[in-house]
């Protein structure tokens, strides 16, 4: 059941940029076997025309997160905690009609296969009509012609004519094109865009990013980009999130992140990355075990059993305390902040080079 954490339809102030702010989300699954803390007190804001990256391992809650904000969970399952509000208004008590109008309007997601998103029944242009004449009440004639110019938009070729293509008459990158044109068609606010790239060759990735970040600069939408690859990110972000366990482990601008990483689990993820020109001897540095389980999380920091710093901080802390995670700039692990800047320049910084 989805739990109601405030009045329905109560309102609250949002940052003056901030179009999504997200406050202390819980996310939780009843299954078979216990209950799932799929995300843990997460906090985060997207600001319009900006990107927020959010990086992590699988299971550390990022996809849940954002189908949460999409209200696309299943609500006999579910127990959501917390604030979504959007433009100050609160999407976790907001009733299901008006999630449904906001679905495609003003929040639109894009996902790692199109084919999921795309009816193999319906032609390309029908798909890309439909919301459009739902949310704006247009023509068929209107949202035809609308179809063709978000087509034209996203560089499909001939778009008078594949208009009237079904999804496997499209190559990989040209449905994943197809799919952008829908998500887009009605100019929404917030996009969602979950691994968007992650199924495509390099050269499609290459250019689907480029779109984004053209129809970003047109449009002024607000980006959440997911995504494992800090590769992609360093260029599609702004800011970044990293998550761990259904938490934020460290937060920052993209630039802060990924060439200061204060937390381990972070240093983690960017010493397993391969390199281009990199030594090719050099072998890569993968994160030792893997992600926790989320029915039974470990005390304390939810890193510790992975962690090759613990020993780094007195007593058992690590396994004891939650570290927690301030407002900005910040990662959430009880070594000092010159241990992080030390640890950081002796050991992590040569593996990076
Ligand atoms: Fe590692 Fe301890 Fe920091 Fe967690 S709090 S990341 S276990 S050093």
């Amino acid at each position: 059941m989805t739990t109601l954490t405030k009045t329905e339809g109560e309102k609250a102030p949002t940052g003056p940029d901030s179009f999504l702010s997200v406050r202390d989300l819980r996310v939780r699954f009843s299954t078979e076997d216990g209950i799932v803390k799929a995300v843990d007190g997460l906090s985060f804001d997207v600001e319009r025309g900006k990107t927020l990256g959010i990086v992590g391992e699988s299971g550390s809650g990022k996809s849940v997160t954002n189908l949460t904000v999409l209200g696309l969970h299943n609500p006999k399952s579910t127990t959501v905690e917390g604030e979504i509000l959007l433009e100050g208004r609160d999407l976790v008590t907001a009733p299901e009609k008006e999630l449904e109008k906001l679905r495609g309007n003003k929040v639109a997601m894009i996902f790692q296969d199109p084919l999921t998103a795309l009816s193999p029944y319906y032609t390309v242009g029908r798909q890309i009509a439909e919301p459009y004449m739902k949310h704006t009440g247009a023509s068929k004639k209107e949202a035809r012609a609308r179809a063709i110019e978000m087509l034209t938009k996203v560089g499909i070729p001939q778009p008078q004519s594949r208009v009237d293509d079904y999804p496997h008459q499209f190559s990989g990158g040209m449905r994943q094109r197809a799919m952008i044109a829908m998500a887009l068609v009605c100019d929404p606010d917030l996009l969602i865009a979950d691994e968007p790239t992650t199924a495509l060759d390099v050269t499609v990735q290459a250019q689907i990013l480029d779109l984004l970040k053209e129809l970003q600069q047109e449009f002024g939408t607000g980006i959440i980009f997911i995504t494992h690859d800090l590769g992609v990110i360093s260029d599609m972000a702004d800011d970044l999130l990293v998550m761990y366990s259904g938490r934020a482990v460290e937060r920052g601008t993209v630039r802060e992140v990924l060439r200061q990483p204060k937390h381990p689990y972070t240093w983690g993820l960017l010493s397993s990355m391969p390199r281009l020109g990199a030594d090719v001897s050099q072998a890569l540095n993968p994160i030792p075990g893997s992600p926790p389980s989320l029915l039974n999380p470990p005390s304390g920091c939810p890193f510790h059993p992975r962690c090759a710093f613990t020993g780094e901080v007195p007593g058992d802390r690590c396994s004891t305390e939650r570290p927690p995670l301030g407002e900005g700039r910040d990662a959430a692990c009880h070594l000092t902040a010159e241990q992080k800047q030390s640890i950081f320049i002796d050991t992590i910084q040569p593996r990076l080079r």
